[in-house]
């Protein structure tokens, strides 16, 4: 779903207005804020906005950043294997 970059957004009120779904963008202060749970995912705001304060998903800040690195090693593989004597 996409998320509005509060430092850009203007509070112009357009993405609001080509939101189809009623009540998934909402004024907080002087900035829109995006509901996720009733955004449908159609982009018409992040088309419409003037100043290109509405982000893909794939842009959150808040989304990145959770993906753990480091899976830990298996252990104990490897061992006693490769390994032979020649007799
Ligand atoms: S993506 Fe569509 S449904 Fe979601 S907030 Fe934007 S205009 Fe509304
Ligand atoms: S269209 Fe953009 S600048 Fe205008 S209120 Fe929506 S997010 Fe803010």
């Amino acid at each position: 779903m996409p998320w509005v970059k509060q430092e850009s957004c203007v509070g112009c009120k357009l993405c609001m207005s080509v939101c189809p779904v009623d009540g998934a963008i909402v004024m907080q202060g002087d900035k829109a804020y995006i509901v996720q749970e009733k955004c449908i995912n159609c982009h018409k705001c992040i088309e419409k906005c003037p100043t290109d304060s509405i982000r893909p998903n794939s842009e959150n800040p808040a989304l990145r950043g959770m993906k753990r690195g480091g899976r830990g090693m298996g252990r104990g593989m490897g061992r006693g294997m490769g390994r032979r004597k020649n007799i």
